[in-house]
């Protein structure tokens, strides 16, 4: 092999791609005396590649936001991008193909479907799409999951951990480019949860699989390569490789900086 100059070159700056961003994000629910704000200007970016949570008190914004991400609710004012693409640009049925081929979720209900197998709900997002899956790749999410003796059971024949380790793998089955999770640990023990934060990490490293996950628990949170803070509708902080110690002071700042009676002239 020839030695060319550019094996010397210094390597250049990895700039992490975004795989979703938030611009000026706003959000009102209701009207009039009773209309809440529920997103106020709220900016932030999802570097690809990373597990990124969202805390913050209960109603500052964090569903919401979520919800914006993904192009769940439509939106007052500002842009919603995921990867290159602005959502206020597609119809209503783009937005839904764009869900359906390029995002994954998971929720606290696990939202099986009780009349089907495991590996028939972990599948069911190619089924509905008219595809069937990559056999590799179904056997490595499977064996990663630790699912491989439960494949041909249903939903109520599995654990609660079990459930939610189906509900990931139809998550990611379809290679989303970015997986959405709302609590996803919420009904799950400490331990079922501590082994799915696991394997969500695990997406990130060796998958490479961009994670953004709403949680309360600073354990939780913990797992993540980055948190990010809400209060009332904007993002007011943020972490790098936190530890469930500086979550926890972080979310205590947040409540000292929040006074129960507004302050108004
Ligand atoms: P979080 O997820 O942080 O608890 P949410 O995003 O669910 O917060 O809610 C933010 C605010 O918006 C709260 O005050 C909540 O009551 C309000 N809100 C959320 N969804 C609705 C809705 N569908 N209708 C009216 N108000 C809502």
């Amino acid at each position: 092999m020839t030695v060319t100059d550019q094996q010397f070159a210094p390597p250049p700056q990895p700039v992490p791609p975004i795989a979703a961003r938030a611009v000026d994000v706003v959000k009102t629910y209701g009207r009039g005396e009773t209309a809440v704000r529920a997103l106020d200007s709220a900016s932030v970016a999802i570097a690809a590649g990373e597990f990124t949570a969202v805390m913050g008190p209960s109603g500052s914004g964090k569903s919401t936001l979520i919800h914006a991400l993904a192009g769940l609710d439509g939106i007052d004012a500002g842009r919603v991008f995921v990867g290159g693409t602005d959502l206020s640009t597609l119809t209503e049925r783009e937005r839904t193909l764009l869900r359906r081929e390029r995002l994954g979720f998971v929720f606290q209900a696990f939202n099986l479907i009780p009349a089907l197998s495991a590996a028939e709900n972990i599948t069911l997002p190619l089924t509905l799409a008219g595809k069937r899956a990559e056999r590799a790749w179904m056997d490595e999410l499977v064996h990663m999951l630790g699912l491989q003796d439960r494949l041909d059971h249903r939903p109520g024949q599995l654990s609660g951990g079990q459930q939610q380790r189906v509900a990931v793998g139809r998550a990611l089955i379809a290679r989303p480019e970015l997986v959405f999770a709302d609590e996803p640990t919420g009904n799950l023990d400490s331990r079922s949860g501590a082994a799915l934060l696991r394997f969500l990490r695990q997406a990130t490293c060796t998958l490479g699989q961009t994670i953004v996950m709403v949680t309360h628990d600073p354990v939780a949170a913990a797992h993540a390569d980055r948190v990010v803070f809400l209060a009332d509708g904007r993002i007011v902080d943020e972490l790098s490789d936190p530890t469930a110690e500086r979550v926890l002071a972080t979310l205590a700042g947040l409540d000292v900086a929040r006074p129960d009676e507004p302050v108004e002239a």
